[in-house]
């Protein structure tokens, strides 16, 4: 049986992931008669957490996103009839309380999932979208259609917040991949750590950096369910050293005797400490990342810190766009936010996607306020996805400016440690420190 929506304002957003969830909440928020689905094709993060099937990773959110986003809230609020104002400033306070902290994933989806749901949202987990729902759109059939297939038909506005290998960007969109470059190299260790611990200052960060002569990033987020801290530490490594650490195929004993050929060093095979320090023994740049890191691991014990159930792989941190993130499909807008548009590096993807999420919210009311007809199929992209185009590519230009500047400091930074932070380091450590033991031998008890 089909079930015709009685809305005529129907929105599907492929994927529940952060952006998904942030622009389904402001939708909603912003047009109270409106009917928004999501599905996802993980399980809900807020009833049934596992942490194999979420992402545990921690996000960095930055002020000037949550700001950007609030500020179009609040517009709205002054001027859009349709909001639903007390949704929207719950919603503004929610992104209030995250500016500037460091979140992990499923904690920001189970509250935005939890959000959506209070504001009539639905939103339909362990239920992914296939690229045969999406082409079911041609078929005029609708007895023979699923109900995930009937929604895509009902809806005037399909968005694909599926992630970077979106399905609705490829299967709808059929966007290419433009400006794709390689930016930088990455090591990331990730762990658990004691409830106490907190980050670190940036005077020890930086006696830490010049000792190794080495540029890492450590961020320790909120205690989860488990009582423990999540840890990540991100060190610049070059394309060497990358290649060092990700082996095409390496030999790893399983049981007595059998041996097993597996791809090593992603995320999916990291290393732990124990597998490195064996590789160090072979291999000159992967001594050099091992006592980097067994440095570190021994500053989290100064701080009464440990690094448990450590995951130990490479980023090749790459960036990229859609030439065009929206376009009229079968009559209806098809439009694409978050990763499944552009992918950014240093913690701006999702700091990027806020920002989108926002302006495609705002593309999306003011379609449905111009719109008389909305039964009509639409022949030409509507003039506020225009403008959202055009948004999100100033926005990726913008966030790459941004990103350029970021590694030419962290350029400056390794080479101001090669020449003056280091040596001093080991100035300080073998000269200074033997002088102060000699003149402590020499001087009274008393001084
Ligand atoms: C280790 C790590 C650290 C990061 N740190 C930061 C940081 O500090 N700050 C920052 O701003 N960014 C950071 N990022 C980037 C950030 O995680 C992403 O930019 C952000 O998650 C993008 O959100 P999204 O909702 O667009 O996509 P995703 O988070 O990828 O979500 C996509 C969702 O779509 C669902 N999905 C996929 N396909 C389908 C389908 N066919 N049908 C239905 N559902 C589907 C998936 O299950 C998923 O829930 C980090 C990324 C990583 C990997």
């Amino acid at each position: 049986m089909s079930t015709i929506s009685s809305y005529s304002q129907k929105v599907v957003i492929a994927g529940a992931g952060p952006v998904g969830l942030a622009l389904a909440c402001t939708l909603k928020s912003q047009n109270k008669y409106s009917d928004i689905t999501v599905y996802d094709k993980r399980p809900d993060p807020y009833l049934e957490f596992d942490a194999n099937k979420h992402r545990t990773h921690g996000l960095r959110i930055s002020r000037d996103a949550i700001s950007f986003f609030n500020k179009i809230l609040k517009k709205e609020i002054k001027h859009n009839p349709n909001i639903n104002v007390s949704g929207a400033k719950d919603l503004q306070k929610q992104f209030s309380g995250w500016k500037g902290r460091f979140v992990r994933t499923h904690q920001i989806q189970s509250a935005l999932s939890e959000k959506a749901k209070k504001l009539g949202v639905k939103v339909l987990y362990n239920c992914g979208i296939s690229a045969q729902d999406l082409e079911s759109l041609k078929n005029h059939d609708l007895e023979s259609l699923n109900q995930v297939q009937k929604d895509l038909k009902e809806a005037q506005v399909i968005i694909g917040c599926d992630g970077s290998h979106s399905p609705v960007r490829d299967t709808l969109l059929k966007e290419k991949l433009s400006d794709v470059k390689m930016m930088q190299h990455l090591l990331e260790l990730k762990f658990n750590t004691h409830v106490n611990v907190r980050q670190r200052s940036s005077k020890t960060a930086s006696i830490h950096n010049a000792e190794c002569e080495e540029v890492d990033f450590e961020s320790i987020g909120q205690a989860g369910e488990d009582g423990l801290k999540p840890g990540t530490l991100h060190l610049v490594i070059d394309e060497a050293t990358f290649n060092a650490l990700r082996p095409k195929k390496t030999s790893i004993k399983t049981g007595d005797s059998e041996t097993e050929s597996i791809k090593k060093g992603d995320s999916a095979h990291p290393w732990n400490l124990a597998e490195l320090k064996l590789a160090a023994q072979t291999d000159r740049r992967i001594e050099k990342v091992y006592k980097t890191l067994m440095h570190y691991v021994a500053s989290l014990h100064k701080r009464r810190g440990d690094c448990i159930n450590e995951r130990i792989s490479t980023l090749p941190l790459e960036i990229y766009r859609a030439e065009n993130v929206c376009n009229v499909v079968n009559g209806k807008v098809v439009a694409i936010c978050g990763d499944a548009s552009s992918g950014l590096i240093y913690e701006r993807g999702f700091n990027k996607g806020i920002k989108e999420a926002g302006l495609c919210a705002l593309a999306v009311s003011d379609f449905f306020k111009s719109q008389a007809d909305l039964t009509q199929k639409l022949s030409t992209l509507p003039q506020s996805f225009k403008r959202y185009n055009q948004q999100s590519k100033d926005l990726f230009v913008s966030e790459r400016r941004w990103i350029t500047f970021k590694i030419t400091l962290i350029k400056i930074y390794k080479t101001f440690l090669y020449y003056i932070g280091t040596p001093y380091a080991m100035f300080r450590r073998n000269i200074l420190n033997k002088l102060r033991t000699k003149l402590f031998k020499i001087l009274p008890p008393a001084c």
